[in-house]
């Protein structure tokens, strides 16, 4: 018998989070000591489409800090404030093929390679225009809540947690401070970016974070326009280049989608013009992508002619 569009999704999602919801590979990150409490079994998977339709399977409702998440959104928020020539003063838009944690400045420039490693993101978060600190926190607080359609708050034992052993993260801001890259008090800004990877969201928001995306920047759910459309175009660019670690490339190869991940095993994805996709599974591959997310979202992507490059 004929089936609907809605039917169709709901089944793909519950068959790939049942085929690779029971893969055990991967670790739990655990440097930010507070994320090692993550429970390596949860597995949730969410689609938003253009038109507000959700889909979900597994455990979509429960929230887990964004970390690297936030890094597509805040440079949304930076580039909607400043343009791009601006931006790009401070950050390159080139894969760095490193870690990212990387201490990875241009020789010439100082800048760091690209907005998706920690030195870019701290970089980017310190762009964000405000008269104070708190000022700037609260501004990219609500932009986050405005992707997703509504209010995100900060998990404040995680950002405790990153306060105490981001030494890393300091030295990186400490070097731009001292290329000229960034401004201000370098703890400051590290400080900033240590509570955007705090805010807590779950697959469902992450998912219409996602849509807003592929939707030129408008969310899909409450209709507000959250950035102009010229700006999603250069974020999705940007994630199609190195939102997923050093497997950016073969994310590329074989799933097709302009994507980010982040160390707590949260992962969105965007079919520009069609839908935006989460997945959270603290279990991380080598690359520190989520195992059973890749695995799915490879699948899926097979499955439906998903990849950017399909001649269809
Ligand atoms: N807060 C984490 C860090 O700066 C975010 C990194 C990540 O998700 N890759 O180390």
């Amino acid at each position: 018998s004929p089936r609907s569009g809605v039917d169709v999704v709901t089944e793909a999602l519950a068959e790939v989070h049942g085929r690779y919801g029971s893969l055990s590979d991967g670790r739990v990150a655990d440097y930010i000591p507070q994320l090692a409490f993550a429970d390596r079994d949860c597995f949730g998977l969410a689609l938003m489409s253009m038109d507000g339709h959700g889909y979900r399977a597994g455990r979509c409702g429960v929230s887990f800090t964004l970390q690297s998440l936030t890094k597509p959104f805040v440079l949304a928020l930076a580039l909607a404030e400043l343009g791009p020539d601006d931006v790009g003063r401070s950050v390159g838009a080139e894969p760095s093929g490193e870690a990212f944690n990387a201490i990875s400045l241009d020789a010439v420039t100082g800048r760091p390679a690209n907005p998706m490693i920690n030195a870019g993101a701290i970089a980017v978060t310190a762009l964000v225009p405000a008269t104070s600190p708190a000022e700037r926190f609260s501004r990219i607080l609500e932009c986050l809540g405005r992707f997703a359609g509504r209010t995100l708050y900060v998990d404040e034992d995680v950002y405790r947690s990153e306060v105490e052993t981001g030494h890393r993260n300091r030295a990186l801001a400490y070097l731009m401070r001292g290329t000229g890259v960034l401004r201000g008090d370098p703890v400051q800004a590290v400080d900033t970016y240590f509570r955007q990877c705090s805010v807590r969201a779950t697959v469902t928001d992450l998912a219409v974070m996602g849509a807003t995306l592929a939707n030129g920047g408008t969310n899909p759910v409450t209709g507000e326009r959250v950035v102009p459309e010229p700006v999603a175009l250069q974020v999705l660019s940007v994630m199609a280049m190195c939102g997923m670690y050093d497997a950016a490339g073969s994310w590329m190869l074989h799933v097709g989608l302009p994507a980010k991940s982040g160390v707590s095993g949260g992962l969105v994805a965007v079919s520009p013009a069609r839908f935006g996709i989460a997945l959270h599974s603290p279990l991380l591959d080598a690359a520190g992508n989520p195992v059973r997310g890749v695995a799915a979202l490879r699948e899926l992507s097979e499955r439906f002619g998903l990849h950017l490059m399909h001649n269809a």
